[in-house]
């Protein structure tokens, strides 16, 4: 990894010039140096070989002791000058003032095949925006980081990457639910890759200072190494700038729509400049179609991160960014359009990305009112998302309603229910739905194969990262790589692991870590 050395954040952007790892504002500065944490008995768990191919590093040196001190953040090699990033952010809709990397180290850049990416270790110890807690994670949250980051990866959704996760050998205390019972779990490290991990709340810490001459730095930096196509300078810039960052993160959250991925905490700390997910932590999956559902127990009562509110959630967070970025624009009215164009975007985008899960690939203006009637009736029973969308494309333009209905009938978590009304409505959707296929040009068969590239038959289901961790807890690590490898081809047939298209089990339906999350991790 000598290629670790390629640094423009820290040559380029003002650092804090306090050097000791204590807890502060930290003012006029984009990052401060920190050293990540010695860890007392490293072990590697798992390594991407395809993330370390990206980045040019050898496989034989993913072996060797020297890489396992890297990634745990007990070797700092030779021209890496390891650093936290300062941030704030907007935290279930208010204002929450410096965050910052609290146990995040960033280790340097690594340039290859002329792409640069940022190495970073998260759980690697305190740095001065740890604020009241420890900088340390636990082996259950990283679990889900590193499998979930590359699971997006393969399907297709813009992310964040992971290249490691290792024990560190330290017991970390946590109370999982906030409920007074804590315990000890094992501490543990992903590192973590990315192009940029700059959060909206990178800007925005500058802007409610006032310290438009950081911003402005900033958002030149970011401008010139992330939108190097941007050319225009001053203002037009700036909007264009903009412009794009908003179009990414609908991009993302069309994508989060499309495979049921819910992230369960979008503040504008968590959301990325370059449209990336970013952060998993109380994330999850939809099992039964739900627009109100999220896996977060801390945001259960209002549920502001809900599956059906991330689209409005990525507007909202999107006007913090612009409200940050105006004064080096001062000009509300581009801003404001290119906001105004996001909710056109998105019910385009949308129903594009719709029309193609339910295999319509011909326009027909009643296309929106089907799908939206095709909502309204997966939420009448209780109906698996990933199964439902996999198994309509079985569905054969010559069937009849009921047995269309019989052909998705694995998707209800009780078929006994499936009847009278709830029926009814769904033979109803279905004749509705075999009319519409009828304009379709292509062929049952091509129809399939289109409908197989965007719904994906595997997904990471909640309850399948625990059972992961509840065995790496053990010192079993054979379902980490199980769920990796079956994780890299999600749209693919894989006759053997076909036990992982399946409904979620009854037992999962209330567990914690399956169904109920916190952000303690
Ligand atoms: P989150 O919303 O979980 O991404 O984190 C919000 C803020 O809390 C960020 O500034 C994190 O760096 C910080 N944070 C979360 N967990 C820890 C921890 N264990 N130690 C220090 N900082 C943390
Ligand atoms: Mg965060």
């Amino acid at each position: 990894m000598n290629n670790l050395l390629e640094d423009t954040f820290t040559k380029e952007l003002p650092q804090d010039p306090i050097l000791e790892n204590t807890r502060r504002q930290v003012e006029k500065a984009c990052y401060s140096f920190v050293i990540p944490k010695k860890t007392a008995n490293p072990k590697l768990l798992h390594v991407a070989p395809e993330m370390a191919a990206t980045l040019g590093i050898n496989n034989d040196f993913l072996t060797t002791k020297e890489f396992l001190e890297i990634v745990t953040g007990n070797k700092v090699v030779d021209n890496s000058k390891p650093y936290a990033m300062c941030y704030g952010g907007h935290q279930f809709g208010n204002w929450a003032g410096q965050l910052g990397d609290g146990r995040a180290i960033n280790l340097g850049e690594i340039v290859h095949d002329k792409k640069r990416w940022f190495l970073q270790l998260k759980g690697a110890g305190e740095t001065p925006y740890s604020r009241t807690a420890d900088g340390l994670a636990v082996l259950r949250s990283s679990v889900r980081e590193y499998l979930c980051s590359e699971a997006m990866f393969y399907l297709g959704v813009p992310t964040t990457r992971a290249l490691s996760l290792s024990l560190t050998g330290d017991n970390v205390l946590r109370d999982m639910l906030y409920n007074g019972n804590q315990a000890f779990e094992k501490g543990a490290i992903v590192s973590r890759v990315a192009p940029s991990f700059l959060r909206f709340g990178n800007y925005e810490i500058f802007s409610s200072r006032q310290d438009y001459k950081t911003l402005k730095t900033l958002v030149d930096y970011t401008i010139k190494h992330f939108y190097p196509h941007i050319t225009e300078n001053g203002k037009v810039g700036y909007i264009q700038f903009f412009k794009e960052v908003a179009e990414r993160t609908l991009t993302m959250i069309i994508h989060w729509q499309r495979v049921g991925f819910v992230h369960g905490v979008m503040n504008t700390d968590n959301l990325s400049i370059l449209g990336l997910t970013i952060d998993y932590g109380p994330y999850g999956w939809l099992e039964g179609y739900d627009t109100d559902w999220t896996p977060n127990t801390t945001d259960r009562q209002h549920k502001r991160y809900r599956y059906g509110n991330q689209p409005n959630i990525g507007l909202w967070n999107l006007y913090q960014l612009a409200n940050s970025v105006y004064p080096l624009i001062e000009d509300a009215e581009p801003l404001e359009a290119i906001l105004e164009d996001y909710n056109n975007n998105y019910a385009s985008q949308y129903l594009d990305m719709m029309s193609a899960k339910v295999g319509f690939f011909a326009k027909d203006e009643k296309d929106a009112q089907l799908l939206e009637a095709l909502e309204a009736v997966l939420q009448t029973i209780e109906t698996d998302m990933t199964l439902f969308f996999r198994l309509l494309s079985d569905v054969s333009k010559k069937d009849s309603a009921s047995l269309a209905v019989t052909k998705i009938k694995e998707a209800f978590y009780s078929p006994e229910a499936l009847k009278e009304n709830i029926l009814t409505n769904w033979e109803n959707w279905f004749t509705r739905y075999l009319k519409r296929l009828a304009i379709e040009s292509f062929s049952d068969a091509e129809r399939k194969e289109k409908m197989h590239l965007v719904n994906p038959k595997y997904v990471l289901r909640n309850y399948m990262a625990q059972l992961a961790i509840d065995k790496a807890d053990e010192g079993d690590y054979s379902l980490i790589d199980e769920l990796y490898t079956l994780l890299k081809n999600p749209y693919d047939e894989q006759p053997d692991n076909e036990k992982w298209f399946a409904k979620r089990p009854e037992w999962a339906r209330n567990k914690v870590g399956c169904s109920m999350l916190s952000c303690s991790s």
